[in-house]
């Protein structure tokens, strides 16, 4: 029976599972009787599939978001030597990617009402940095797309080649266009919590261009152009079979569920009216709500009220990565990051998946209004 006072979590990858078990569990079981495990039909059908959903003509799957990103970079020749500018307000994933590829990341700051890298900030960045800069990595980050257009002149004007990090804007828009569709090329993970999500690691790089799509076939595979003769020098980084046959069923649903997602955001923007709470209000078109993300001064004592009521949240990010142990001295930070700075301290992430209920997300936004 439903329990109305049950703890609410802030994600819950196992939801989806139970929603759509009698299509996975056969989807497994066909792997498995199948007897091709690695890179086999279902990888082909999962690489087709979805390609034509994001639309454009080649998908490429390897094993997680991060490979996805440095093989894409590697796929454009970018690696020691050469900078990338990006976001320092994202999962480190993306500064991890840069650093694998042998290029050096360099951050520009965000805009201080979604986040998201400012280009007015990516222009100085270019123009003062002194590196030897080749791209250009915009995060859609929650699920909302950087602003394509400016960051889209920015590069023709510098010659830098646009890499989208879309791994948490599967299905997000700028303008009626997806997510993915405006990079050289582009980098999806399928961690399970992302709005498409396997049961375990998983990714995919896109593109249109066929010399590029090729490169990241190679790199997957220890740059192996025929079996057993490496060409170029490559990893090991392939989407496991079984993951693909699941994000096959899963990628049916996801417009669906992106859609669940936000009417969920439509409750909380509706009823949340605690005036020590701040959230976006404005245009949301194409925001595809990976995370609802909401501010508060004292973020930890929302959180510690929430959680006492059995609602789960999280920080999205605590810590900028140019603030982190591992990467204060490995990156550059050539502009003032004072709005990355600042949206760590006050962010909270609220429960967003696509199988809560209404009156659950009713429940978030009373206990925050009681906050
Ligand atoms: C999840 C994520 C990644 C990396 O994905 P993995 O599959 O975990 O390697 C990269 N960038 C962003 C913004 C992410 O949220």
């Amino acid at each position: 029976m439903f329990d109305p006072s049950s703890p609410i979590p802030q994600c819950n990858p196992l939801a989806s599972y139970i929603e759509l078990k009698a299509e996975i569990d056969f989807a497994i079981d066909s792997v498995l009787r199948g007897g091709r495990y690695i890179l086999g039909p279902a990888v082909a059908s999962f690489e087709h599939d979805f390609a034509h959903w994001i639309g454009v003509h080649i998908a490429v799957g390897v094993g997680n978001g991060t490979d996805a990103l440095e093989l894409s970079l590697r796929s454009l020749g970018i690696g020691s030597g050469d900078a990338v500018v990006t976001t320092s307000m994202t999962a480190v994933a993306t500064a991890v990617a840069i650093r694998r590829s042998g290029a050096t990341p360099v951050f520009a700051d965000i805009d201080p009402v979604h986040g998201l890298l400012a280009a007015d900030s990516v222009a100085r960045t270019c123009e003062t940095s002194g590196l030897r800069i080749r791209a250009i990595v915009p995060v859609h980050l929650y699920g909302r797309c950087a602003d394509m257009d400016a960051i889209g002149d920015i590069a023709e004007k510098h010659g830098l080649a646009v890499v989208e990090d879309c791994a948490q804007a599967h299905g997000a828009t700028w303008k009626g266009r997806r997510a993915g569709t405006f990079g050289a090329v582009s980098a999806f993970s399928f961690y399970p919590t992302k709005n498409l999500g396997a049961i375990g690691d998983g990714g995919a790089v896109i593109t249109e261009d066929s010399d590029v799509g090729e490169r990241v076939r190679l790199l997957r595979e220890y740059g192996w152009k025929s079996r057993y003769v490496s060409d170029i020098d490559g990893v090991n980084s392939r989407l496991d079979e079984l993951q693909a046959a699941i994000l096959r069923v899963k990628l049916v649903r996801l417009e669906a569920d992106n859609a669940r997602r936000r009417s969920i955001a439509a409750i909380y923007r509706s009823l949340i009216n605690n005036h020590k709470v701040t959230l976006h209000r404005g245009n949301d078109d194409g925001h595809v709500y990976h995370q609802f993300v909401v501010h508060a001064d004292d973020r930890n004592s929302l959180q510690s009220h929430l959680s006492s009521k059995g609602i789960g949240s999280l920080v999205h990010y605590p810590a900028a990565i140019h603030e982190q142990p591992a990467f204060s001295q490995a990156v550059s930070t050539p502009v003032p990051l004072s709005n990355t700075e600042r949206w760590s301290r006050t962010v909270l992430s609220l429960p967003m998946f696509p199988q809560m209920t209404e009156a659950q997300a009713m429940r978030v936004a009373e206990a925050i209004n009681e906050w």
